[in-house]
């Protein structure tokens, strides 16, 4: 394990609580985000979503400044959920804090208590607070915090419904697809917390700004109390799994995400038995068409080192996936000071024979110096990695989030069989692309592959 000397991160590998919030709330049906913070943090926000999702993305501020910070942000929170009522009407605001409102230490539950008596006589939606200082952990314990507030504010026992609970953490609207279609195959009804699917890549349509119309309903989180079980994809985010075993009995599973062969049979074999199921004949196949697919490209990603960065559950999820095609991952890389996730690398690397750098806790800079030391012939990881992929040059294979220098980014999928198998050969063309001559037959000689390589760098620099 890598031991940090420095003083200071340097490029990081994570973003504040507040955006792992934003991403969990946008796939509420009819939620409005309101960070009670300075302007600049819902701006950063909107600005960082709307370039990878190229979608409108709406977050209200409760626009702080020196003086609220002084005397107290009550009046701006009260003005703000006055104007997103009367202007809005969402079903559900969400207030999430920041690093100035959690510094004064303001009392958000008191105040939203003060603005629902003094409104008893109208129509409000449902406000919740959720407390996501910014300066502790990272952007996965913001989405962590949403969910488990909007369950703990409206999940409430009734009949049973039959139902699987799925928590997807931080992934990608084509992923949330393929999950539901796993779910679809399987003949299992779902809630889905919570469901980005439509909200996040979305029909062109003439109103531009409107409150997200899909997604993840009311009456469906408060259901979630109800169902056969829950199951979080990411085991970083699985809190309000937790709180509904507790406190309504509800199975809750925490993981593995379903990224390779492994992390999708253990998934499928633990929906099947909380729902008493069979496994169908068509994602039979569907599994045999990812070997299939893994065995065709084997011949090219055979022992190719790799690096992957991102969140915990990803990366481990690489890891995994990665060495199952025969690659070998060497440096692995994660913003957030995770033992879970230095427990399951270390499982996965016994397993599988290899020997990675874990940086838990690291940031780019880290990562580079390692990459270095270890070697790479592929990055995988999201756009903030394309400095390094140039300078060690090696190809930067786009994934995660957040993507503002290609398009797509929405239509992403890894998970499941069939995401697998868009990624096995996604990540195999990459590579015949980047080491191998046009034919795709042979391998360029070092010489030739520093010559392509300077080529490349040389016609994007012009
Ligand atoms: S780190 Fe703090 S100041 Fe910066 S965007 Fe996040 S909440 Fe706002």
């Amino acid at each position: 394990m890598h031991q940090n000397k420095k003083f200071s991160v340097i490029n990081p590998s994570k973003m504040c609580q507040p955006m792992g919030a934003i991403q969990a709330l946008l796939g509420v049906n009819d939620a409005m985000p309101l960070i009670h913070g300075s302007q600049g943090c819902s701006t950063y926000m909107r600005f960082q979503l709307t370039r990878h999702f190229r979608e409108p993305i709406e977050v209200a501020s409760t626009s702080m400044s020196e003086k609220t910070v002084i005397y107290g942000g009550e009046f701006n929170l009260m003005k703000a959920l006055k104007n997103i009522t009367e202007k809005q009407s969402p079903n559900i605001i969400a207030v999430t804090s920041s690093c100035l409102t959690e510094t004064i230490g303001e009392d958000m539950e008191g105040i939203i208590a003060k603005f629902n008596e003094a409104n008893f006589d109208k129509d409000l939606p449902i406000i919740i607070p959720i407390s996501t200082p910014s300066y502790v952990e990272s952007h996965v314990e913001g989405y962590n915090r949403t969910i488990k507030a909007l369950v703990k504010h409206l999940a409430s026992k009734s009949v049973p419904n039959g139902k699987i609970n799925i928590i997807t953490g931080n992934i990608s609207p084509a992923d949330v697809k393929e999950v539901k279609e796993i779910l679809n195959n399987l003949n299992i009804e779902s809630i889905i917390l919570t469901d980005t699917s439509e909200n996040l890549d979305a029909p062109l349509s003439e109103s531009a700004l409107n409150l997200y119309k899909d997604g993840t309903t009311i009456e469906e989180i408060e259901d979630t109390a109800n169902s056969l079980g829950t199951f979080a994809l990411s085991k970083h985010a699985d809190s309000a799994g937790t709180y509904l075993n507790k406190k309504f009995g509800v199975k809750s599973i925490s993981g593995p995400i379903p990224l390779g062969i492994d992390n999708t049979d253990s998934f499928i074999n633990s929906v099947c038995k909380l729902g008493d199921l069979e496994i169908p004949e068509s994602i039979e196949k569907d599994r045999g068409r990812l070997l299939d697919a893994m065995v065709d490209a084997h011949s090219y990603n055979y022992h190719r080192k790799v690096a992957i960065f991102g969140d915990p559950d990803f990366v481990s999820g690489m890891a995994r996936f990665t060495s199952e095609m025969g690659m070998i991952p060497t440096v692995l890389c994660t913003g957030s000071r995770s033992q879970r996730f230095i427990g399951d690398i270390n499982v996965i690397a016994n397993e599988k024979g290899f020997k990675p750098v874990i940086l838990a806790g690291g940031d780019l800079y880290d990562m580079h110096r390692e990459i270095k030391i270890a070697g790479a012939d592929v990055l995988i990881g999201n756009s903030y990695g394309t400095h390094i992929a140039h300078e060690e040059g090696i190809p930067l294979f786009r994934t995660g989030f957040p993507i503002f220098d290609r398009l797509g980014a929405q239509r992403i999928a890894t998970l499941g069989y069939n995401g697998g198998i868009e990624f096995v050969d996604r990540l195999t063309n990459t590579l015949l692309d980047f080491y191998y001559d046009e034919s795709g037959y042979e391998m360029v000689d070092e010489e030739s592959e520093e010559t392509i390589k300077n080529e490349l760098f040389v016609r994007e620099e012009v």
